[in-house]
């Protein structure tokens, strides 16, 4: 990729945002400014859909979906039109990372892997799988068929957050619509750029208007109107526990529709000291912590190191870890990129005072970074002597910020893995092959990585346990989400 293309690109001005409903752009309600955090200046605004302009895309996706303009359109059909959606985001893949960036603040080397090219990679994944689910035929009395059939739910609704929206609006995006539903979106308001254009790309591969519904604005106006919506049948769900617990209390208050709840994580990254690549494994500890500065849902924030090579194992981290360039995210040499908002930023530092003030001891990093820029930058931190009852221990930071605590032996490694609220992800890093089996089956979280951190790809489904939420995306195992079963039981 060339540096001239992405300034180039990213140069451009940014027209304002409008809502799709219906396959109309058109104005909300109000509108809503959007701050880049590469230099805090503002870069556009987005429209901020109200009440009535969620309930009118939410109509908008129910006529459309009761009048089988999509939802009975042949699966083979389906399928080429998400197959064209696929190719139409490759050929715009620069385009589409860049502007990304520019409202969220990924480094570009990761996002243009992580976004535009992850997305097409899903949308080819559920248009494949389209034609190549069947329903099921009951093991039933000879006199009767039973048949089991896999309907569309109806109306989804996907509400996202900012630090990867075309992945993650993707994974719901894509089996939502090979499943045969309609849509309505919602984007996070500080990224909400790239997702206007997938839409728009949507339309030009041939999704028929009102399939696909896009409303962006603040959270507890678009997004509570979104999930208080008694047209919207499934609600799935990015974001923080916070917000979770709202939608399910929107949920019970409306429709009673079914929630999928992906949300935060705290996990663990263990090292025994008889990991196979101990320096390896510090540099993989580094990036699995600090890539898009520690926004990452799977981060693994919490680093278990054996006492044996803790000290050794931290400097060497440290040494990674100052080595790791923070600036503009529209730089190709860039590894950390930009903190996605100020209030972010700020939430942060928080952290970080408090770990002090708990006993913690800050190696490296602990302070916001470039801030002449006007950006919100903040030094990669590495905090040891990170107890259970810390702070910094227990609740996500999503930023840029490690924990470290040391263990004595395997038993006390898992206890403390297991010591979270959360269970999104964690690693292992061990040569010991039983002992990885132990550890993979001992701790309690959605995936566990053994000699590496992070990675996984769209055949495998990423499923939060304990307060990390429920229901998996990626994989088939999420198009259980969009469908409903439906039996039809027939005398003979
Ligand atoms: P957030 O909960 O603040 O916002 C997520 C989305 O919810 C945004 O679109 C926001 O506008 C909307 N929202 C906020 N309040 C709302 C309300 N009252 N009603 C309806 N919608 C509302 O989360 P965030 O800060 O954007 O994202 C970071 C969080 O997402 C972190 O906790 C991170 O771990 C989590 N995350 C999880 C995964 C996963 O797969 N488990 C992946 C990425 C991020």
């Amino acid at each position: 990729m060339d540096q001239a293309m992405i300034d180039r690109l990213a140069a451009a001005p940014v027209a304002a945002g409008k809502l799709l409903i219906g396959g109309e752009w058109v104005k909300g309600a109000g509108e809503t400014p959007v701050l880049s955090p590469i230099d805090g200046k503002q870069l556009t605004t987005i429209a901020a859909a109200s009440a009535d302009d969620v309930a009118r895309a939410c109509a908008s996706g129910r006529a459309a979906f009761e009048d089988g303009r999509w939802s009975r359109m042949a699966p083979a059909a389906r399928k080429a039109v998400l197959h064209r959606l696929a190719d139409l985001i490759e050929k715009h893949a620069t385009e589409l990372a860049v502007l990304g960036v520019r409202d969220n603040g990924t480094e570009i080397s990761m996002a243009l892997k992580a976004e535009p090219g992850s997305a097409a990679g899903t949308f080819r994944y559920y248009a494949e799988a389209i034609d190549k689910v069947y329903g099921e035929v009951a093991p039933t009395a000879s006199n009767v068929l039973g048949l089991i059939h896999r309907e569309p739910v109806g109306v989804v609704g996907a509400i996202v957050p900012w630090n990867f929206p075309l992945m993650i609006g993707a994974w719901k995006i894509a089996p939502a619509l090979a499943t045969g539903n309609s849509v309505v979106l919602k984007p996070a308001e500080t990224a909400s750029l790239s997702l206007l254009r997938l839409a728009a790309l949507a339309l030009e591969a041939g999704v028929p208007p009102g399939v696909f519904n896009v409303v962006t604005g603040p959270g507890r106006v678009t997004g509570e109107a979104l999930a208080l919506s008694n047209d919207v049948d499934v609600l799935v769900f990015t974001g923080s526990g916070a917000t979770g617990r709202r939608l399910l209390q929107y949920s019970a208050q409306s429709n009673l529709k079914r929630c999928y709840l992906e949300l935060g994580g705290k996990s663990p990254n263990v090292v025994f000291a008889d990991a196979p690549d101990l320096s390896a494994a510090a540099k993989a500890a580094a990036t699995a912590i600090f890539r898009n500065a520690g926004q990452v849902c799977v981060a693994g924030s919490r680093l278990l190191v054996e006492a044996l090579v803790h000290d050794a194992f931290v400097d060497e981290l440290a040494t990674a870890t100052r080595k790791m360039a923070v600036g503009n995210p529209l730089k190709l040499d860039t590894q950390v990129g930009a903190v996605n908002s100020l209030t972010q930023l700020e939430g942060n530092l928080g952290f970080v005072a408090d770990a002090t003030r708990e006993g913690g001891e800050i190696v490296t990093g602990g302070s916001r970074a470039l801030e002449e820029t006007g950006g919100y930058y903040m030094d990669p931190t590495i905090v040891t002597g990170v107890r259970p009852e810390h702070r910094l221990y227990r609740e996500e930071v999503f930023g840029p910020v490690l924990a470290v605590t040391p263990f004595a032996d395997e038993a006390e490694a898992l206890r403390l893995a297991n010591a979270s609220d959360f269970g999104l992800a964690a690693g292992v890093w061990t040569a010991n092959l039983s002992r990885a089996h132990r550890m993979v089956r001992g701790i309690r979280s959605g995936v566990v990585h053994v000699n590496t951190y992070g990675g996984a790809d769209v055949t495998v489904p990423l499923s939060g346990v304990k307060q990390s939420g429920n229901g998996a995306d990626k994989s088939l195992h999420a198009l259980e989400k969009y469908t409903d079963l439906k039996t039809a039981w027939i005398q003979l």
